[in-house]
């Protein structure tokens, strides 16, 4: 019951009119009880005089009545009128403490909600109640979702702050060098030949992929997009990014294999998107593979997932590079994945795409020149 209570703001607020009414009539009657009997007496020794008066013939009889109700009266308004002013004290203190009580949490909620407006991101409040016992009211939730709104805003803004810092950073690069072509242009040091306009060219597609995968990864980190998943064959997800890569595993000379059981259930994903995480990594595995190798994809089930492996033959991936393989930007050899073209956000991308499917993904390598696996798991029907 008390939990019941503690738990609904409505039977607080209920309950603190109670207690505010019960002190008022408490108080009530504890004053009419000190003050009534001094008025009284007060005025019935003017009834006395009264009628003394009478009776010695100094005030006519026909005056006893009126004068005995007038005292009787007064008698009853002071104590009234005492008792009434105590009670009304006592109810408005009752009532002062008990409503700040209430308020106190949504008085901090605005402080805390100005102060965070003011760009404090660090900015929580306490929660009221007792949220180990699940003794929360709606105050207290609200101050729940209060905190975490304040844990997003604050996570959002170091996104933002981190994202300008790195795209400012990775902007840098190839504009130094469309700059360096330009002067070199000008001074009449490198020559206006297709040679020179072709190098400025790369510069400036790789600027566009840099900002073409940025915006895809904004995408991708605010969740603004739609999941259209539905169950489907992994083979015919693996048929399709074989399809699509095979002309370039064919020019590159790279062995494309595939390992498909048939037996295995199908994932619900959404297609567009775990292609992309497919050509993706199947992607990333040609790049890092010398011609002449294998890249394997392999599938197999494990639990309530399927588990998708691509694994190459390629330059592998040093162990301590392998926990920041699919942070934003991180790449192993800098200047060789740039002269690839390479962003380093290919991977971030993957990441989102999979965890959105309540997937994971990692990577395995034994090493520099070893080759590498990736690895994720997607949900079955
Ligand atoms: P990029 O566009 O640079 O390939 P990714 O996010 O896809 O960006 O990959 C990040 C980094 O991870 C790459 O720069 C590369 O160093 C490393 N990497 C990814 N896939 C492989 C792989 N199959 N073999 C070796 N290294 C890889």
């Amino acid at each position: 019951m008390l939990k019941y209570i503690h738990s609904h703001l409505r039977w607080k607020i209920f309950l603190s009119y109670m207690v505010v009414i019960f002190v008022g009539v408490v108080v009530l009657a504890t004053a009419t009880e000190f003050v009534a009997p001094a008025a009284f007496n007060r005025h019935v020794s003017d009834m006395e005089t009264v009628m003394q008066e009478v009776a010695s013939g100094q005030m006519p009889a026909i005056d006893l009545q009126k004068s005995l109700f007038a005292s009787f009266h007064a008698a009853v308004s002071e104590a009234i009128a005492f008792s009434v002013l105590a009670a009304s004290v006592a109810a408005i203190i009752a009532g002062y403490l008990v409503t700040r009580q209430l308020i106190s949490p949504i008085h901090d909620m605005m402080e805390a909600s100005n102060r965070i407006a003011d760009g404090h991101y660090d900015e929580r409040v306490g929660v009221p109640g007792n949220p180990a016992t699940g003794e929360i009211d709606e105050l207290a939730q609200l101050a729940v979702s209060f905190n975490r709104m304040a844990s997003a805003l604050e996570k959002n803004e170091e996104i933002r702050r981190r994202l300008i810092g790195d795209v400012s950073h990775e902007l840098r690069t190839p504009l130094a060098t469309i700059k360096g072509y330009m002067e070199g242009l000008i001074d009449g040091v490198l020559p206006p030949e297709p040679g020179t306009f072709q190098k400025v060219r790369r510069e400036a597609s790789r600027l566009q992929r840099l900002v073409d995968d940025l915006q895809e990864l904004s995408r991708v980190e605010a969740g603004s997009y739609i999941l259209q998943k539905c169950g489907m064959p992994v083979m015919a997800l693996v048929e399709a990014t074989v399809a699509r890569l095979a002309p370039q595993f064919a020019e590159k000379g790279v062995a494309l294999e595939t390992d498909i059981p048939s037996g295995l259930p199908e994932v619900v994903v959404d297609e567009d998107r775990i292609g992309q995480v497919m050509l993706n990594l199947v992607g990333n595995a040609l790049q890092y593979t010398p011609p002449g190798r294998t890249v394997r994809i392999r599938a197999r089930r494990t639990q309530n997932k399927v588990q998708i492996t691509i694994e190459d033959t390629g330059v592998g991936i040093p162990p301590e590079h392998l926990p920041h393989i699919f942070d934003r930007f991180y790449r192993v050899d800098k200047s060789r994945s740039r002269a690839g073209g390479g962003s380093g956000i290919g991977l971030t991308i993957a990441k989102h795409l999979v965890e959105a499917h309540s997937g994971r993904i990692w990577a395995e390598s034994e090493g520099r020149g070893k080759g590498s696996m990736f690895i994720f798991t997607l949900p079955v029907r």
